[in-house]
């Protein structure tokens, strides 16, 4: 079978073949319908310090994607032959401290599709059956790939109360657009994006943000305070990892507001602690991966509620083999989801 394989160890990943993987026992094969590249496969791809510390090549890459079963292991109950799954990356052991209290999420023994072992950039892929999220059949397959990022968004934006709460999603890639997306569909009153390029900038608005800012043009603690009568925002759901953008957050949440860190940034960031947390009374929380299986449940409720549209987050698809355009559009920021179709 087809495969983007990460060959060595620096910069690009390179088209191969590999043998279709035989599902063990607690295992299932799915001929891989859509995978699509994550934030994550860029770093990869790019061999920055993080993936020279973490990936051992040779191995295939990515790990959102959505496909149907095509063959099951002996001990396989959950899921069926011809079902059409996505799944849960993170590969947990179900028997540590976190796992057993329902905080799998947080496994201490967490593998991840795709990083720590071989991903879904391939024709077919046989992952434990336990992380399969069975799907309702006639769903286009890039939606149900990118369910596994939009859980990322999910979890952020409701990990606190939303209805009624303003909210500044602060960086507008692909986590981000979903996240303006969720909380318009969870009923916030009001989503102030933030995004320094462009075409995000319309993608956010077109998910339905109110205000949509670019920071590197104008001030956003002005205008985030004068957008919400002077008072900041209720809720920050930070998906930039940028230094600067999450110090500018603290100054324009609301006293005794909610900050909720997803992205990651490359290094420490210095804060006012004194002045922006403390005296603020603000809950500063950090949001890893999804709830396992909240979280899955929760985008399932609001997709089939019909109130999140994510057809525009999906802005190319292409075929597996072309996959360095596919990062090129990545590097370049000018696209939301990128979707890889392996069999095309
Ligand atoms: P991304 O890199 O595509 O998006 C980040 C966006 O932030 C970009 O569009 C960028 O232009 C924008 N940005 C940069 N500086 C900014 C600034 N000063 N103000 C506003 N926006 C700014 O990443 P993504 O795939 O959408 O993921 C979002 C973040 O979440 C990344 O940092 C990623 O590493 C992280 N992440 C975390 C988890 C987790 O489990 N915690 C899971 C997936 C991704
Ligand atoms: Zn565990």
């Amino acid at each position: 079978m087809q495969v983007v394989m990460k060959e060595e160890p620096k910069s690009g990943a390179v088209l191969g073949t590999k043998d279709i993987p035989k599902p063990k026992a607690d295992e299932i094969l799915v001929k891989v319908m859509a995978t699509s590249i994550c934030g994550t496969d860029l770093h990869i791809y790019n061999w920055d310090e993080w993936s020279q510390s973490r990936i051992k090549p040779p191995y295939v890459m990515g790990h959102e994607f959505s496909g149907e079963v095509v063959e099951i292991g002996e001990d396989v109950t959950l899921v069926k032959k011809g079902d059409m799954v996505s799944a849960e990356t993170h590969i947990v052991c179900n028997e540590c401290e976190l796992c057993r209290t329902g905080q799998a999420h947080l496994c201490e023994e967490t593998k991840i599709l795709g990083v720590d072992i071989d991903g879904t950039y391939a024709e077919y892929v046989a992952i434990p059956a336990e992380n399969a999220w069975v799907n309702p059949k006639g769903i286009d397959p890039a939606y149900l790939s990118v369910q596994e990022p939009l859980g990322n968004a999910v979890q952020t934006v409701l990990a606190g109360d939303i209805v009624g709460k303003s909210i500044a999603v602060v960086g507008c890639g692909p986590i981000g657009i979903f996240a303006v997306a969720v909380a318009k569909a969870s009923g916030a009153s009001k989503v102030i994006a933030l995004e320094v390029n462009e075409y995000r900038m319309e993608l956010a608005e077109k998910l339905g943000a109110d205000i949509v800012i670019n920071p590197l043009n104008e001030d956003p603690v002005n205008k985030v305070l004068d957008a919400t009568d002077g008072k900041g925002v209720d809720v920050i759901a930070e998906m930039s990892g940028n230094p600067t953008a999450i110090k500018q957050s603290l100054k324009y949440v609301k006293l005794g507001g909610r900050v909720s860190l997803l992205g990651i940034p490359n290094g420490e960031v210095p804060l006012d602690i004194a002045n922006d947390v403390v005296f603020k009374g603000i809950t500063i929380q950090g949001i890893a991966g999804r709830k396992m299986y909240e979280t899955w449940f929760q985008v399932k409720g609001l997709l089939e509620s019909g109130s999140l549209n994510i057809e525009p987050v999906i802005t190319h698809r292409l075929p597996m083999k072309d996959f360095k355009k596919g990062f090129e559009l990545m590097q370049s920021g000018d696209c939301g989801k990128v979707v890889l179709y392996p069999h095309e």
